[in-house]
């Protein structure tokens, strides 16, 4: 059986008033393709979403001392009360030098664990896992969906659509080559200088892009409206009109409250 592992990461639009959205994707790492994503509102759902996100990647963290000590379910969490391994077979939980609760060995683990400097690291770094891909991603939604720009709910959903079937078009291209001339059949490379590693790294050049997933998505289109099979709506959720938690009050109360702010 093959496991599948999904990376998952939220961009945000909040440049201005109008941009309100927040996009949820998953990408699957071996394969580095977009399996699903969601639009959501920017609201305080979604603040409480990411700081839910962010306790169980604690919880998470600090159960390594549960399981190296071969304990694998345990109270006092909101989240996460056990392993995410599937339960031991007996012959391999007898062959595992498990730690002892008190015994020197565990007390030093759990100093590292519970260390607050070693706490915000380890959040960093399972951010580090899934960087490239999505971070690749990332930056083709910025083309298809600008963040200083404006769009309805299903123009945001369709727009990240067509980045997805991109992404996914594109991924896992080969190292491009050179063609012709004496140094015909070596890797392309170009020199990049990163922000964070001050000095000048040389980037692998991938082969072109292909877009012939676009000529065949609009085969598609003509043959669905000859067709007359027009499925494939997308549903808006209920959304509030705007990101404000309360209704939006007559214009003149908001400017009379202004002026009075002003006078004082
Ligand atoms: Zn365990």
């Amino acid at each position: 059986m093959e496991t599948v592992k999904l990376s998952g990461d939220g961009r945000c639009d909040s440049p201005g008033y109008s941009a309100k959205y927040g996009l949820y994707s998953f990408i699957e790492q071996s394969s580095e393709k977009v399996v699903d994503f969601t639009v959501t509102q920017v609201s305080q759902v979604a603040n409480s979403n990411a700081m839910e996100k962010a306790d169980i990647l604690r919880e998470k963290w600090l159960s390594i001392v549960h399981h190296t000590a071969n304990v694998h379910d345990w109270d006092g969490c909101t989240h996460f009360h056990g392993c995410a391994h599937p339960p031991l077979e007996r012959d391999d939980e007898k062959a595992i030098k498990w730690l002892k609760i008190g015994e020197p060995s565990h007390d030093v683990l759990k100093e590292v664990v519970f260390d607050k400097k070693i706490q915000a690291a380890a959040e960093k770094l399972s951010e580090f896992c899934h960087t490239g891909s999505l971070e690749s991603f990332h930056a083709l939604l910025t083309k298809y969906c600008p963040k200083r720009q404006h769009f309805s709910y299903k123009g945001m959903v369709a727009r990240a659509q067509l980045a997805a079937l991109d992404h996914n078009a594109n991924s896992g291209r080969n190292h491009a080559s050179i063609t012709n001339g004496d140094r015909q059949g070596e890797h392309r490379y170009r020199t990049v200088f990163p922000k964070n590693r001050k000095a000048w790294v040389a980037k692998p050049i991938k082969e072109k892009k292909s877009y012939c997933h676009v000529s065949e998505m609009m085969c598609d289109v003509i043959g669905r409206r000859r067709s007359g099979r027009e499925d494939g709506n997308i549903n808006v959720p209920d959304l509030p009109a705007n990101i404000a938690p309360t209704p939006r009050p007559p214009v003149e109360d908001v400017v009379t409250a202004h002026l009075t702010r002003f006078r004082q």
